[in-house]
């Protein structure tokens, strides 16, 4: 008898070859703009806690009266008994912020996604998706049975050439993008994907995971930026961003939010989102509409490093962004990896991210409001040690 399990070394052989095996490394103490990572004190460019809030203090003092009068766990689905007030102020909160009728809170921005397209879209409809969409997005028009057609990124002429070839030929259709681009910091180009779906039809999910907190004039996410609220609309998001909790959310009209209650299996078929985590979103969002000088600091702290970059290393080619996500390409997985690993060593965090992750490798800064001066700087000192071959440059040019 053949082992049945023997495929697994192989396939990690594989994936070792391609330089794409990945592994975990623990950070001790509180999240922060320096962490210790596995025992070595780093400054973060890591991290998706935009704002710093994930170690706030009125975060962790919420959480924590949340456990106290409501224990650990949620105990149930929501629909059984894991169903709780808090729940409620939370979803209200975030329908106040996004400016929508209601909202719906998931375990996870992941399962938000999962939940929301497999109840929207079924065998006779048609999924279009950005090529660079999150994962969540990607997964969720898989499970759904629905058709998928990519387009690609942020093409416009491309998605319309194939709604008009194809709109017709299905029942509903649904666009999904993503706000901001995990992977690469660009934004989508929102307005007119909004034109094309009222054109043909279309429901439209956008994913705000990077964008809430973050972008708009109140950091209600791109959505507010583009000036696009009131539309018809499925704003998805995390919690666990720049709102340093854990959970996510679908905000929309109350008709889509009733309909996801009876119809999402990764809302139905879940527990609910425990007191601590949802008393932690709930107070972060307060701060951000309160505290508008973390989301100040974060822009400025994006310009500061953006400005240092062009004058220093002006031959390191940054992929467009508009947003805290930086990313410069490199030309293979063995690069990012060996860049990363040159980073590492002189105490800044910023990963090499390969793929399957994203088509091509490359490293990836994210930057947090709490970031000082000195951080950045450091960063520019450091990647302008890089040993770069002349090759590598000349690819990012
Ligand atoms: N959407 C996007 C664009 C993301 O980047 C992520 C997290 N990486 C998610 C959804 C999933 O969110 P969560 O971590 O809350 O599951």
């Amino acid at each position: 008898m053949t082992d049945p399990y023997a495929w697994l070394e192989q396939s990690l052989a594989t994936i070792h070859r391609a330089d794409w095996y990945r592994s975990v490394q623990p950070i001790n103490g509180r999240p922060g703009a320096t962490v210790v990572l596995a025992g070595q004190e780093v400054i973060n460019f890591a991290s998706n806690d935009y704002l710093g809030l994930a170690g706030d203090e009125r975060l962790m003092a919420a959480a924590t009266a949340a456990i106290a009068e409501f224990g650990t766990g949620s105990t149930g689905s929501r629909l059984l008994s894991g169903h709780r007030q808090l729940h409620r102020e939370l979803e209200e909160a975030i329908a106040s912020t996004k400016q929508t009728e209601d909202s719906l809170v998931f375990s996870s921005g992941y399962l938000a996604n999962l939940g929301a397209i497999t109840a929207l879209v079924g065998k006779r409809d048609l999924v279009l998706s950005d090529q660079y969409n999150h994962s969540s997005l990607k997964n969720g028009a898989i499970l759904s049975s629905a058709a998928v057609v990519e387009y690609p990124h942020c093409d416009i002429a491309v998605l319309k050439t194939q709604l008009s070839e194809q709109r017709q030929n299905y029942r509903r259709c649904l666009i999904l993008t993503d706000s901001v681009f995990s992977m690469d910091g660009d934004l989508c180009p929102l307005p007119a994907l909004l034109d094309l779906a009222d054109q043909f039809s279309c429901m439209l999910l956008v994913d705000e995971a990077h964008a809430t907190g973050v972008i708009g004039k109140t950091g209600a996410g791109c959505v507010e930026h583009f000036g696009c609220t009131g539309k018809q609309l499925i704003q998805v998001g995390t919690l666990s961003k720049a709102l340093g909790s854990l959970g996510g959310y679908v905000a929309g009209s109350s008709l889509l939010i009733d309909f996801l209650r009876n119809r999402s299996p990764s809302w139905i078929y879940t527990t609910g989102l425990s007191p601590a985590d949802t008393a932690a979103a709930l107070a972060a969002i307060k701060i951000v509409q309160q505290e508008p000088q973390h989301r100040a600091q974060l822009w400025q702290n994006v310009h500061y490093l953006k400005n240092l970059l062009q004058q220093q290393l002006p031959n390191l080619k940054l992929l467009p962004s508009e947003s805290p996500i930086l990313c410069f390409q490199l030309p293979s997985a063995t690069d990012a990896l060996k860049a990363g690993k040159q980073l590492r060593e002189a105490g800044i965090f910023a990963p090499a991210i390969r793929p399957p992750t994203v088509p091509t490798s490359r490293i990836r800064i994210s930057l947090m409001a709490t970031h000082e001066a000195a951080h950045i700087e450091k960063l520019v000192a450091v990647l302008k040690d890089i040993n770069y071959t002349d090759h590598e440059l000349s690819k990012t040019n």
